[in-house]
């Protein structure tokens, strides 16, 4: 049976040239996706997201400063309009994401920079974070969610804005000891630091199976894990593409809505920018086809 296009939440407004990955990596995705080689996908801009609802996951005060004061954006600086509309745009494009999937099951957003951003304050190339944003958003409609974390680093911003939260399921596996958190719930937390990348396909297993409660997977599909990426020395191209069919096969017999965000990913391994496109380009191909 033939499957609906996957959409996908994207716009030029991602983009800030000559910046960071996290804001310019994007643009080489949707080239990618445009020329049909993650299958059927439809690429969508999202609405911005607003100050009301980055106070839903951040300290007013740290939104009232990234708007307003020049140099707040302290990791990817200088601050410039454009960088603002960027984060802004990738933000929305989370709760638009997820709004998407619990309508026709599954969704994803060009989006990167979101798990290092804590209540008052950004971390790690990361400002506001679109995941935290994407599971309250999902929260209005179902009683739980999983956010499966498994860039190459800890997501300790995910985990200061909604770890109390008795909603919220983490499974966050590393192979990077930035940013690390301390599970403090054995229903709702699972976290491990992957040191053999013999194990790391099972130690997604166990992650998912871990999730096996929640009514909506949000998957941060980090590419920083890959040898070439800066990642771990053993995790290859072919077990990143059995990763990312993991996840997309595992929430598509579940039933349950998921989508994804693209995460780290950088050159600092030696890899082109648009090595790191192609990289990303798996997790969209899984999702497409799941
Ligand atoms: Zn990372």
């Amino acid at each position: 049976m033939p499957t609906a296009p996957l959409t996908v939440f994207y716009s030029p407004a991602y983009v800030v040239e000559g910046r960071m990955e996290t804001v310019t990596k994007a643009k080489l995705v949707a080239k990618l996706i445009e020329s049909g080689k993650a299958g059927e996908v439809r690429l969508q801009a999202p609405k911005l997201a607003t100050r009301k609802e980055l106070e839903l996951i951040h300290d007013p005060e740290y939104v009232r400063r990234t708007f307003e004061e020049t140099g707040a954006f302290l990791e990817v600086g200088p601050w410039s309009l454009p960088l603002l509309n960027s984060i802004l745009a990738s933000t929305g494009g989370m709760r638009d994401a997820v709004n998407e999937a619990l309508r026709t099951g599954r969704s994803g957003s060009l989006s990167s920079g979101l798990h290092h951003a804590r209540r008052r304050s950004g971390n790690g190339f990361c400002q506001f974070n679109g995941l935290a944003l994407a599971a309250l958003e999902a929260l209005k409609k179902v009683k739980t969610v999983g956010i499966l974390d498994l860039d190459a680093h800890a997501g300790g911003g995910t985990f200061d804005i909604l770890g109390e939260d008795p909603r919220v399921y983490l499974a966050d596996i590393t192979v990077n000891s930035f940013d690390s958190w301390e599970p403090t719930n054995s229903a709702r937390h699972f976290y491990h630091e992957v040191r053999d990348p013999q194990s790391y396909l099972g130690q997604v297993e166990d992650a998912l199976h871990f999730l096996g409660p929640v009514d909506c997977l949000i998957y941060n599909a980090g590419m920083d894990t890959y040898e070439k990426a800066g990642g771990l020395k053993g995790i290859t191209k072919d077990i990143i593409r059995k990763r990312e069919r993991l996840v997309a096969e595992w929430a598509r017999r579940r039933k349950i809505p998921h989508l994804f965000a693209l995460a780290g990913g950088y050159k600092w391994g030696g890899l082109s920018l648009e090595q790191i496109a192609e990289l990303h380009l798996e997790t969209v191909q899984a999702f497409a086809q799941s």
